[in-house]
């Protein structure tokens, strides 16, 4: 087993990972950008490392000052969290090279994956069902404009190196795919400096649903069940739960079966999702992997009474996996509020600033993932995501009941967040029905938007 690991984050999820290794006896190192000095991940580390300024680009994504201080502290193993360097080949070649674990899959799977068209031809070679698209990239407008018309209008747009739902353009008619193809790819150049683009047929009113797995050295694969993800917006996700409401166990073992086929296909190994958007007939599509740990592995975590994270790590140090398929047992409903601090009226912008007091739920079945404590101050420069609740309950009705009784008990001073917008949706009757789509929450916001203006009101 390791003996100390580099935590290449912050926020939640360098806590996160940071626990994991207090349990596991393992020594951690934080690493901070001069924003983040108060942060929790620092205050909490044994060691901790300044790496740079504010600006992630000469900090949080600095491999050469990471790889030092993992260097320099005696460091075996570096886990990247999610976002950052988590999905970078390079830096994956690049503690391979220094003699230093990655806690996650080879440089060359990470590629092989990171490229979605590609990996999108992978998994239709191993009988994985694509949504209907391009075959490939799409160069220029006029070859989008002969693949609208070959596959059909609405199509979606999307950025091979995408990611955060940036690079993506919905086009419902022939007259718009000019413009948008060039905003999509004006985009996917200033996100992620490519401009590969591919085209899909856009599933109308669909489900996201993604499927956790796991996966060892020594070529065994697992699935841990599905994650519904339906509740987004501008294509980021909000709130997710499992089981999907959507799935009977059939369809749970097809995708399941497929999720793993998947992750065979790419060679993968550690922790990993397939993400597939179900389509209201029940057929279901790959969109893309992701291979890392995701913000909502809390959910998966709680019906399975697995850490993913100590797998990740028993993975990478050359462990089996600690469990087989048949010893996976999903029990109860698991929900996860993703709290961000913005303002949903206002196009969701981000608001940081101080939290000046701070009350987090507890009780039963609660668990709280957060950066945040009384006095901290949100930096302007990361992420809006703060915290996150997470529910578990016997039933799907009980956790909906516990997730609006937190959400009530929830307190932040001094910062807008969309917690209020959280419990609108944890009483939406279509929500509650379990029946949503990803259309849900555009479709309904304006409606919720106004129920929360009238409740402040009465309360002025
Ligand atoms: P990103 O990597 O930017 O998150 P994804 O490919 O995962 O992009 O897609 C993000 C979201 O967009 C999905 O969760 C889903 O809601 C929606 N989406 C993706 N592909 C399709 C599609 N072909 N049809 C309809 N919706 C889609």
């Amino acid at each position: 087993m390791f003996k100390k690991i580099l935590i290449a984050n912050r926020g939640e999820i360098a806590a996160r990972i940071l626990r994991a290794c207090r349990e596991m006896g393992i020594e951690a190192v934080t690493v901070y950008s001069t924003a983040d000095a108060d942060s929790l991940h620092v205050l909490f580390a044994e060691q901790s490392v300044c790496i740079g300024p504010p600006r992630a680009g000469d900090s949080y994504l600095n491999m050469d000052a990471i790889l030092t201080v993992a260097k320099a502290t005696g460091c075996d193993a570096i886990h990247p969290g999610y976002g950052f360097l988590s999905e970078n080949d390079a830096f994956a070649d690049a503690c391979r090279d220094a003699g230093i674990a990655f806690i996650g899959p080879s440089g060359d799977v990470i590629r092989k994956m990171g490229n979605k068209s590609a990996a999108r031809a992978l998994m239709q070679s191993v009988g994985v069902p694509v949504v209907p698209g391009s075959d490939g990239l799409v160069r220029d407008e006029d070859e989008a404009v002969k693949v609208g018309e070959r596959i059909g209008y609405p199509v979606l747009i999307k950025a091979a190196a995408g990611g955060g739902g940036r690079g993506m353009r919905r086009v419902y008619e022939p007259s718009e795919m000019r413009d948008l193809f060039r905003e999509a790819m004006a985009e996917s150049v200033a996100c992620f400096g490519s401009d590969e683009m591919y085209i899909e047929k856009l599933i109308l009113n669909p489900r996201h649903i993604e499927f956790q797995i796991l996966a060892d050295k020594y070529g065994n694969v697992i699935q841990l069940g599905e994650r519904d993800c339906s509740v987004q917006r501008k294509n980021q996700k909000l709130l997710e739960e499992t089981p999907s409401h959507a799935l009977t166990p059939d369809l749970r073992k097809r995708m399941g079966d497929a999720a793993v086929r998947a992750a065979k296909a790419a060679g993968y190994e550690n922790a990993g999702t397939i993400e597939f958007v179900l389509a209201p007939n029940k057929e279901f599509y790959f969109i893309e992997m992701n291979t890392r740990i995701q913000v909502e592995h809390p959910v998966t975590e709680m019906v399975t009474s697995m850490d993913l994270v100590r797998e990740q790590i028993r993975i990478a140090a050359g462990l089996k996996l600690s469990r087989t398929q048949e010893e996976v047992e999903l029990r109860g409903h698991a929900i996860e509020c993703r709290i961000n601090a913005e303002n949903p009226a206002k196009e969701f912008a981000p608001c940081p600033g101080k939290a000046d007091f701070l009350y987090f739920p507890g009780g039963p079945g609660v668990r709280i993932d957060t950066c945040m404590y009384n006095g901290y101050e949100i930096p302007p420069f990361y992420d809006s995501m703060v915290g996150k609740i997470i529910v578990w309950a016997p039933t799907r009705l009980e956790a909906i009941r516990r997730m609006r009784r937190c959400l009530e008990e929830l307190t932040i001073d001094g910062v807008q967040t969309n917690a209020e917008l959280m419990h609108q949706i944890l009483y939406h009757p279509v929500f509650v029905r379990g029946n949503y789509t990803t259309a849900f929450l555009e479709e309904h916001l304006p409606t919720m938007l106004e129920w929360m203006a009238r409740i402040e009101e009465s309360e002025a």
